[in-house]
């Protein structure tokens, strides 16, 4: 249990000075007010207005759902907006760092590259566990920010638990933990745990198990400072109109779908894992809490590209730290699964 986030001290002097940008919206929501603030057109074509900047309405819905207040939510324009602005809230160009697991999901790195943050980071083991000492030993004063992943991209493995609760109690710096697999996991998520962990900081998306990749819609669940922050710098009308009322509606009426197909992808992995085991070119089929398969093959590559002219994309992950000749295999819909196992029997 830690009682306090010293967000004062974490987060960058810049951002606890700044002044956000304001607009009259901020102050007056009335549908009926003549809105003559924000240079918009007036002839109405349904997208002709500005969008809610604090995304009211959906808010209070995922917060009902979530068990959560409507301040300790930030929605993003897909959660890679969510990983870009806690870096530039927390971490100071040229000077602070971000720790990560590896092999991990790419856009850490990558964004805090764009961000000049230093990365630091640290082998999984050959079981893609957690290696809490060698994590331990990691920590520098100017680590800001750890990133953990789980379920992980590209191993499919939930990280431990416990191992994670050593991480939340010894490290003063924000621990994110990013969950875009989480529906598919046989454990709950972790944001039943943010009264008790103010320093935690969880990333779930709308991309993967809800089926909306296209409209770009991230959240980020944490103590209501950090979300405060992260309200001040981000761009103000982040989520334009059209996701807000498509998301919206689905959270309405489209649960049920939502949770069949989610059975359906569960069913499939685990026909698709035992097909793929039966096949001779591959070694080693990763238990996965997600919606997409490690496969170790005897050469990956040469697979991959014979796919690749059969039409079939994934995603070659050989060249990854632990992940030699291994590909990552999203599930698809039965018939896609089937034309997959078809075409590496070949
Ligand atoms: C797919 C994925 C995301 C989702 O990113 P969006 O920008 O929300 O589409 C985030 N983190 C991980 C680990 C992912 O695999």
């Amino acid at each position: 249990m830690k009682t306090t986030v010293d967000i004062d001290t974490l987060a960058r002097k810049s951002i606890l000075q700044l002044k956000g940008y304001t607009s009259a919206r901020d102050d007056f929501r009335n549908p009926k007010a003549v809105l003559l603030d924000a240079n918009e057109s007036p002839f109405n074509n349904a997208f002709n207005r500005y969008p809610d900047p604090r995304q009211t309405d959906l808010k209070q819905k995922i917060a009902n759902m979530k068990g959560l207040r409507e301040d300790q939510i930030f929605l993003g324009n897909g959660s890679d907006e969510v990983i870009d602005l806690l870096m530039r809230v927390f971490c100071e160009p040229g000077k602070d760092s971000i720790l990560t697991i590896k092999p991990t999901y790419g856009m850490y790195e990558v964004l805090a590259s764009v961000n000049n943050i230093a990365v630091s980071s640290v082998s999984l083991t050959p079981e893609f566990a957690i290696d809490l000492n060698a994590i331990r030993m990691s920590i520098e004063g100017n680590t800001k920010l750890i990133f953990l992943c789980s379920p992980n991209n590209p191993t499919g493995n939930l990280l431990d638990a416990n191992a994670i609760r050593s991480i939340l109690n010894e490290f003063s710096g924000i621990v994110v933990i990013d969950e875009a697999y989480i529906d598919f996991a046989r454990q709950p998520s972790w944001s039943t745990q943010l009264t008790e962990y103010p320093n935690l900081v969880i990333i779930q998306t709308f991309s993967k198990a809800w089926g909306l990749a296209g409209l770009r819609l991230g959240m980020c669940l944490a103590h209501e400072a950090i979300i405060g922050l992260l309200n001040k710098i981000k761009a103000p009308y982040n989520i334009n109109s059209y996701t807000q009322s498509q998301v919206l509606q689905l959270l309405q009426e489209g649960q049920a779908d939502i949770e069949s197909n989610m059975l359906g992808i569960l069913a499939e992995r685990a026909w698709l894992a035992r097909q793929l085991l039966r096949c001779s070119s591959v070694i080693e089929v990763f238990p996965s809490d997600a919606n997409f398969l490690l496969v170790r093959f005897n050469h990956a590559t040469p697979i991959y590209k014979k796919l690749l002219n059969l039409g079939i994309v994934v995603r070659n992950r050989s060249s990854e730290w632990l992940c030699t000749n291994c590909l990552r295999i999203t599930v698809g819909t039965s018939e896609e699964n089937q034309l997959l196992i078809k075409a590496i029997q070949q």
